[in-house]
């Protein structure tokens, strides 16, 4: 088991500091029928006038309801990149702490790392795009605060295996950041529900993939009561602003994830028995995620010719373990049957001939 220790953990700065309070932090009981005049706000009415719940706490019950976790046991921040930095701030002391991520992987923990001046300890997944566990545990030392897992990973589309994670998640005295963005287009169960049993364990969900919501930049972290209670001293008041907790709440209630899911699991079923054709096509690697990861023949001219037939696709090329790597979201039935015929025509068209 870990020796996890969240006093320990803790900067000093944040254990020692008395967050802000707001106006609706101090009273906030808007049923009542009261005149407010603690927040100055603008008095006259128009929807949003008011400073918007800073716990939103109406969006929290729907998400606690849906996934069965306590709402003490939840944060939302704006978008996951917000939750994730304030991970950062609360637990890694600048220049002095670092991380460990698993390259290739989602390119926020790096640059996140690099604003708050932590040192990110990069060591690469195997071939198979699976955690070297051995090689992180190594890399840990006295300074590690967190190691980063996306499961299902970007931009590889893979799930990491149970035992991986579980190891790591045992082995490790900080914290595991557990990204779960794509989980609901996995088969694997999400790790939530062993939430209790790993007191080192933050998982991340998002409302920007599944949920169709990306614009409204909800992000959602969920760990201990204790974790939770750390990185609400520490984020701003009012994260997420008014309209997109009432369009979230909206829109969850409408339960359109599950449908818009399998269809897009179905058309990501299509397009590998498609590509699977292919000549150009080197390696469809194996995807729980709403895109897939393609080795092609040569990744910056198949990337030139989806853009100059009006496709935007993601070259992931630079990667390491990606060369000449294609990511391609799935997109709609109708959206497909174009892409379809894109590919049946650039795989017709023989690399050398243009060349
Ligand atoms: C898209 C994505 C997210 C979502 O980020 P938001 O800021 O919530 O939109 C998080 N993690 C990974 C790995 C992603 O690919």
């Amino acid at each position: 088991m870990t020796n996890f220790n969240l006093e320990a953990i803790t900067r000093a700065n944040v254990k020692n500091m008395k967050p802000y309070s707001s106006a609706r932090d101090e009273f906030e009981n808007f049923t009542l029928n009261m005149i407010y005049l603690d927040a100055n706000e603008n008095p006259f009415s128009n929807g949003m006038n008011r400073y918007p719940d800073p716990q939103q706490k109406e969006l929290k019950l729907i998400i606690s309801d849906k996934n069965n976790v306590p709402k003490e046991s939840i944060l939302l921040g704006n978008g996951s990149d917000e939750v994730l930095d304030l991970v950062y701030r609360a637990f890694c002391e600048p220049n002095k702490d670092n991380i460990i991520t698993l390259p290739p992987t989602y390119g926020m923990y790096s640059v996140l790392a690099s604003v708050n001046a932590i040192e990110n300890r990069e060591v690469l997944l195997n071939e198979d795009f699976q955690p070297n566990v051995d090689a992180i545990l190594n890399a840990v030392d006295e300074n590690t605060k967190i190691i980063f897992l996306c499961s299902p990973n970007n931009p590889t589309g893979n799930s990491f295996t149970d035992s991986s994670v579980i190891k790591i998640l045992n082995s490790f005295n900080g914290l595991v950041v557990l990204d779960e963005a794509y989980i609901d287009f996995s088969e694997d169960q999400s790790w939530l529900s062993v939430l209790n049993d790993f007191p080192n364990l933050i998982i991340t969900q998002t409302l920007s993939k599944a949920y169709a919501m990306a614009g409204l930049r909800i992000g959602i972290l969920y760990a201990s009561k204790e974790i939770i209670t750390v990185l609400n001293k520490i984020k701003p008041p009012y994260n997420i602003n008014g309209l997109s907790q009432d369009t979230a709440v909206k829109k969850l209630l409408q339960s359109t994830m599950p449908a818009q899911v399998k269809k897009i699991i179905s058309e990501r079923k299509k397009l590998v028995e498609l590509l699977e054709t292919c000549e150009f096509v080197e390696k469809i690697y194996p995807s729980d995620a709403n895109f897939i990861l393609i080795k092609v023949d040569d990744a910056n001219f198949r990337y030139n010719q989806f853009l100059e037939n009006g496709v935007v696709v993601r070259n992931r090329s630079n990667q390491p373990l990606c060369e000449n790597c294609l990511r391609i979201s799935i997109g709609t039935k109708e959206e497909n049957e174009q892409v379809f015929e894109l590919i049946k025509s650039i795989n017709n068209v023989q690399k050398s001939i243009i060349y």
